[in-house]
């Protein structure tokens, strides 16, 4: 059976030339970066290559890239950073109730060290409101994080209006980028961050390997002390396969972005139109036009979000209830609930996310097998013989 993976906002298959830049780089050209001869320096080179690539792709400047372990790391160095380092001046954090785990849990975990966290809420679009972000500064605000574009329903916010509105009470402005570089386009400048996560394995490049944007002047404690690696700012021997292959990646999706986004734009939209055909009670959670080009996620009624990837694994096709961290457990998706969907609707929920390998043919199955999968479950269902 053909395998059709529509969940590339949990991860994207390295591409065979990222993989193929990256080779060398685990034998013949094996050495540390922080070695001064010759081996080294091919290493040093090659990770300086990256960076130059990265910034370009989002129009910073090298020196204000920092290569982290992915998206993950990123996010906590940006908060907990910044939380460190301005202890003095403030202690007081806004955020969202939409971000991903690596911040919110981030923000969890300093608020029980004192800090305070004001967590905005959003509209039934997914969308925060920049006017919550400014009623909620007070003069101990240190920091705003507001992601570039929600992983689950796609929703992409108005991160310009909030850095402007960060720039001008001179608060740090932190987004995470992690679902949008090299996806559509992003420019720090235009954005008006002053820090910005980035992940390898989203963009078709390696696991295990991002970025943060942190703008010059920024003041941000490490993480990680050690060796004086990254300016000394992330200590520990550099991931030089990884970051190849993060350079490559980077590379490549600035080439192709245009089109690309064409494509999967039509392809998304051929889904949700077939879906909403084919399909009663279903409908698309997230922004309806300010939404990802890859981002399809509806709420199917009276059946199991759980059974509904079940039995589209059975007939080969990967999808996603939420986000991937989460898929393993039965809580309904704190953004769903955020957008104010009520549990049994946000369970019921399926996130498909479009990549470079599909094609027409995959949309055309999936709208030829699901309704007939709904169709099924929805006859077991005790809910729906009540509520229909
Ligand atoms: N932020 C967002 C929005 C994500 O979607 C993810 C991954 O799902 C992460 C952060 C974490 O990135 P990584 O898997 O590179 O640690």
């Amino acid at each position: 059976m053909q395998r059709i993976y529509l969940d590339h906002a949990a991860t994207t298959p390295t591409r065979p030339e990222v993989v193929k830049a990256m080779l060398p780089h685990f034998t013949n050209a094996f050495g540390n970066p922080s070695s001064i001869y010759s081996y080294g320096q091919e290493a040093r080179r090659a990770v300086e290559e990256t960076r130059t690539q990265v910034a370009k792709l989002i129009g910073a400047r090298s020196e204000e890239i920092i290569f982290t372990s992915g998206g993950t790391e990123a996010d906590n160095f940006a908060l907990k950073g910044v939380a460190y380092a301005n202890e003095p001046k403030g202690n007081h954090i806004i955020t969202t109730s939409i971000e991903h785990h690596a911040v919110l849990e981030v923000c969890k975990f300093l608020g029980r060290r004192g800090l305070k966290i004001t967590y905005l809420p959003v509209d039934e679009y997914g969308l925060v409101d920049p006017d919550d972000v400014r009623k909620a500064i007070t003069a101990k605000t240190i920091l705003i994080s507001v992601m570039h574009a929600n992983n689950e329903v796609g929703t992409i916010e108005p991160v310009a209006e909030i850095g402007k509105i960060a720039r001008e009470a001179g608060i740090y402005f932190h987004s995470d980028a992690v679902q949008t570089v090299g996806h559509i386009p992003v420019n720090v400048a235009e954005l008006k961050v002053d820090l910005l996560a980035i992940s390898g394995h989203k963009l078709y490049g390696p696991k295990g390997v991002g970025a943060l944007y942190v703008r010059k002047g920024s003041k941000l404690s490490p993480l990680m002390q050690g060796g004086e690696q990254e300016k000394r700012r992330r200590a520990g021997t550099e991931n030089v396969p990884a970051i190849v292959g993060l350079g490559k990646a980077v590379e490549l999706a600035g080439q192709e972005m245009g089109k690309e986004t064409e494509r999967l734009i039509h392809l998304r939209d051929k889904l949700i139109k077939g879906l909403g055909e084919k399909i009663d009670h279903i409908r698309l959670n997230g922004h309806p036009k300010k939404r990802l080009p890859n981002n399809v996620n509806v709420s199917v009624d009276f059946v199991e979000g759980e059974s509904l990837l079940l039995n589209l694994d059975l007939e080969g096709i990967c999808a996603s209830t939420g986000s991937a961290c989460s898929s393993a457990s039965l809580e309904p998706s704190h953004v769903l609930l955020a957008l104010g969907l009520p549990p049994e609707q946000a369970h019921g929920s399926l996130r498909f996310t479009l990549g470079q390998e599909n094609t027409e043919a995959d949309i055309e199955r999936v709208l030829e097998v699901l309704p007939g999968i709904v169709a099924r479950l929805r006859a077991m269902s005790p809910l729906s013989k009540t509520q229909k």
